[in-house]
């Protein structure tokens, strides 16, 4: 069992506090790992030395090597790849089969971002036969890159691989329960010596300690945070004080809407997957199915199949479908919310706890379909984060529209439809960041996503992902002409 240890200027340490966290396995209990619990001096020390790696050596300005640091890293995880996937599932309890999806999506942002720190351009103009205009994007300088436990690889390099690219110093801050797996992904980086010493830094421990530090701290420049959208907020508003950069990847509640005139089969079992995957604890999950009325008791009957066949198991065993969720915290939350559903509409699949052996020592439950809920129900309303489907029913374009919009948040949408007008007229109308027609959860790259409404501020991905990571300086030259 290993205990892992702070990168800060490129050493690795043990935090002040001489104490550590625990990374406890969610389906059996278990040790997995330990990790720093940090305290404001580790980060301070780390603050110093990025200021220092930003200013005084050459990664701002030279693309080349920050684009073959990124490829090697990119190397190495591809090397290591089985080894970090069951790392990842241990430490976070999904399907060995999804942790390696994970790590293949991890491994494609960075080599993305390899080619595209090469590929930032700026523009120029010539307002006068005497004037011209350069349009130059810069790094923004010290970025503090707090990361989630749900997708913790493919997360932290959805904003690491570009805060890197363009240019940045950057301290990462993962969660607690997923400290193991982000300084395994380290020491891959810290072994290939291409990074100079304090351009990248891991910093572990609480979210109150150590996330509130960085915020806080006057030299780091930005925040790049994904997380729920109530710790969001409290970012947002402290980062304000320093009038800082950030941005924010926050929570979903999200919605397919199914016409009658769709491939019921394809759009309820999409659905599905995407909501018990990662046992629902993922930001993008299509938690509301919308269904038109005429085909609403087929969609039923179709959530509540998918839910009874799924194999909920052991993470590391190559047949299961569904682990546990990540702590006992979770589990009553989603409980909670599936007893509230039960009082306001009808479970029609799962619903309970799974306590019987192999399942006593872990979080367990059972994918959870629950229909005929009134909209203004928390169950509808709320991120749950658990494998809990909600089944709704409209009678028009417009009812769907007015439903699939009514919650406070505007992540991701799927249209289910054969008719291309509608499906385009409605993406329209739907605010979220990205709408999928007859898809769902298709992510790439090289195309940008992120939140309307309370689920986020700026774009993640592509080149505009990039971008959040630098400022724009207007330089002018008059000339004596
Ligand atoms: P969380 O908000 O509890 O924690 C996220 C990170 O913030 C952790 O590293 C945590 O330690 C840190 N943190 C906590 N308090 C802090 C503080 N006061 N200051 C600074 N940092 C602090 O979220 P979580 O439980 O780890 O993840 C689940 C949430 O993340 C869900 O709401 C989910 O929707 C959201 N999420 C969003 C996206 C997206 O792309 N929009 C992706 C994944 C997860």
């Amino acid at each position: 069992m290993k205990t892992y240890q702070n990168y800060i200027a490129g050493v690795w340490q043990s935090s002040s506090s001489g104490q550590t966290c625990e990374s406890i396995h969610p389906a059996t209990g278990h040790l997995v790992a330990r990790t720093q619990f940090s305290t404001e001096d580790d980060v301070e020390r780390a603050v110093t030395a990025a200021r220092s790696a930003f200013e005084a050596t050459d990664w701002a300005m030279n693309s080349s090597m920050r684009s073959r640091a990124l490829a090697a890293w990119a190397e190495a995880m591809e090397r290591n790849q089985e080894a970090l996937a069951r790392l990842l599932s241990e430490e976070n309890g999904k399907p060995i089969r999804e942790a390696r999806s994970e790590v293949a999506s991890a491994i494609d942002a960075l080599r993305y971002n390899s080619v595209m720190a090469r590929n930032v351009f700026g523009r120029t103009f010539q307002p006068s036969r005497d004037a011209y205009g350069f349009l130059v994007r810069e790094a923004v300088g010290v970025v503090a890159v707090i990361t989630p436990w749900n997708w913790p690889v493919l997360l932290l390099m959805r904003d690491l691989a570009p805060c890197l690219a363009a240019g940045n110093a950057a301290i990462v801050k993962p969660a607690e329960r997923t400290g193991a797996i982000t300084a395994a992904l380290f020491e891959l980086a810290a072994d290939l010596h291409m990074f100079p010493p304090g351009i990248l830094q891991l910093v572990t421990g609480k979210g109150n300690v150590v996330g509130d530090a960085l915020v806080e701290h006057p030299g780091v420049d930005m925040v790049a945070f994904t997380g729920s959208t109530e710790v969001g907020q409290g970012i947002m508003a402290k980062a304000s004080r320093g009038v800082k950069k950030v941005a924010l990847e926050l929570g979903g509640k999200s919605p397919n809407l199914v016409f009658a005139d769709a491939d019921i089969e394809r759009a309820v079992s999409t659905a599905c997957r995407s909501v018990f995957m990662t046992s629902g604890q993922i930001c993008m999950a299509g938690s509301r199915l919308l269904v038109e009325a005429p085909v609403y008791e087929q969609a039923l009957a179709l959530a509540k199949s998918y839910a009874e066949s799924l194999r909920v198991g052991m993470p590391l065993e190559e047949s299961t479908d569904m682990g546990p969720v990540i702590s006992e915290t979770q589990l009553h939350t989603i409980l909670a919310f599936i007893e509230e559903g039960r009082r306001r509409g009808r479970v029609i699949a799962g619903g309970k706890r799974l306590s019987q052996p192999p399942f006593d020592r872990g979080h367990f439950v059972e994918p959870t379909v629950i229909a005929d809920l009134p909209v203004d129900c928390s169950v509808v309303q709320e991120e749950i984060f658990g494998p809990v489907l909600v089944v709704e029913r409209f009678e028009s374009e417009e009812e769907a529209v007015r439903l699939a919009n009514a919650t406070r948040y505007g992540l991701v949408a799927g249209i289910w439809t054969k008719d291309l007008d509608r499906a385009f007229r409605v993406a329209r109308r739907l605010r979220a960041g990205t709408v999928w027609l007859n898809g769902y959860n298709r992510n790439y790259a090289e195309a940008e996503s992120g939140g309307y409404k309370m689920s986020g501020l700026g774009r993640s991905r592509g080149i505009e992902g990039l971008y959040e990571f630098t400022e724009l300086k207007h330089i002018h030259l008059t000339l004596d002409v």
